[in-house]
């Protein structure tokens, strides 16, 4: 039998990478939470046909990459119901906005979400089957603000400093208006209408795309097929004054925070779900990618250490390292902790690797209660009374 491995686009995420994914999940939780963000756990399987009517039939993701099963609700039964795993939260958020009645609050929902999601994608660096996304939307009834460009300017200068808290160097942001629901179709038949003479030349990708839903065509990275995407019509062209305005005012006001710096607002999505008009804005951040870049950036890349590694030389000084690993823990130090079978050599390499210094523990100091301490970069052996060494090893 062969050995079982992941499956083909997911992958385990291990110590010490696993220290940076919590790094910016948790600043993410911190600066959401400033802008009065809460977060969202929507279900990681959905009735297909949230997919099919949120995201769109005619796109990739619905139409070749979701993860989608007949399930029954007995093993005997004849019925049967289409899921999905999710292939993006948005739809998910939306749902729950309609389900639980949120718009009569009355206040303006500001959510925020952090989940695998899962596409059938050709895996490659950086794209896998299973994803994740960290996002956040806003919505609410329209008389609640949620569709003001100040709403738009907030989330997008929230997501600047998301950035920049984390310590993320050279992004930009590049800003565009996708018009309002009734600027979009003028621009989409322009769009197809510029495409029909010139789309047989095209990828096959593009050539469906050129067919099935246009504006996706804008999205290819196909360098052959670049010259003639440059040529197509701007949607710029074809925004209407009320667009034009609000687009100038998001501008406005991400000038005004000094920041102009994937994701867009919304409108009609609550109501082809069946909810009631609820503008919105969001954002969803591939986390997979942002954990890359933040590894190219080599200064995140140096995983913190533990303050202390407690090496006891022998077996009888077992239990004394242990009581010592405790009490320096629970004065909130990272303590990693030896055992017995300490051999000078092998305990010290592991102990530098994990620990900025090393507490050793034999029968001296048990009895006279005199640590010695190694500082791992300084190179020096120190001698601590075990009453001053939570503060020693602090410093
Ligand atoms: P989308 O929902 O397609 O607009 O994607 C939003 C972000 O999610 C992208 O900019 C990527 O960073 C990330 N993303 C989408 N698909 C994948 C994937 N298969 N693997 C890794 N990240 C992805």
């Amino acid at each position: 039998m062969g050995i079982l491995k992941a499956v083909r686009g997911t992958r385990d995420l291990l110590p010490p990478e696993t220290v940076l994914w919590n790094r910016v999940e948790a600043t993410a939780r911190a600066v959401f939470a400033r802008y009065g963000f809460g977060e969202i756990r929507t279900p990681i399987f959905e009735d297909t046909a949230l997919f099919a009517r949120s995201v769109g039939e005619e796109t990739d993701i619905v139409s070749k990459e979701m993860y989608t099963w007949d399930d029954r609700a007995r093993a005997d039964s004849d019925t049967a119901q289409s899921l999905t795993l999710r292939p993006e939260n948005t739809a998910g958020v939306v749902r729950a906005y309609i389900e639980h009645k949120l718009a009569d609050t009355g206040m303006l929902q500001k959510l925020f979400y952090i989940g695998p999601q899962f596409r059938r994608e050709r895996p490659q660096r950086g794209r896998y089957r299973q994803f994740w996304q960290i996002g956040a939307e806003v919505l609410g009834p329209a008389w609640s603000g949620s569709d003001s460009p100040l709403r738009d300017a907030e989330v997008l200068e929230m997501l600047s400093t998301f950035l920049n808290e984390l310590g993320v160097k050279g992004w930009k942001l590049e800003l565009n208006s996708v018009g309002s629901s009734t600027d979009r179709p003028r621009y989409v038949a322009a769009l197809r209408e510029a495409l029909a003479p010139v789309k047989a030349r095209m990828n096959a990708d593009n050539q469906r795309r050129a067919e099935t839903n246009p504006l996706r065509v804008l999205d290819s990275k196909a360098p052959e097929d670049q010259e003639i995407i440059e040529g197509l019509p701007k949607i710029a062209d074809f925004l209407d004054d009320a667009s034009r305005e609000h687009f100038a005012q998001v501008l406005a006001a991400l000038d005004a925070c000094g920041a102009l710096l994937g994701g867009g607002r919304y409108d009609g999505l609550s109501e082809m779900l069946g909810g009631p008009k609820a503008p919105g804005i969001g954002f969803a951040i591939g986390e997979d990618r942002l954990i890359l870049t933040l590894q190219a950036q080599a200064e995140a890349a140096t995983e913190p250490k533990l303050d202390a590694f407690v090496a006891p030389m022998g077996i009888a000084q077992n239990s004394a390292a242990l009581v010592l690993a405790k009490d320096l823990r629970a004065a909130g130090l990272g303590v990693e902790v030896g055992d017995g079978s300490f051999r000078l050599k092998k305990s010290f390499e592991a102990a530098d690797k994990l620990a900025r210094r090393m507490v050793i523990l034999g029968e001296d100091e048990i009895a006279s209660g005199i640590l010695t301490v190694k500082d791992f970069s300084a190179g020096e052996q120190t001698k601590v009374p075990r009453a001053e060494l939570a503060d020693f090893l602090r410093g």
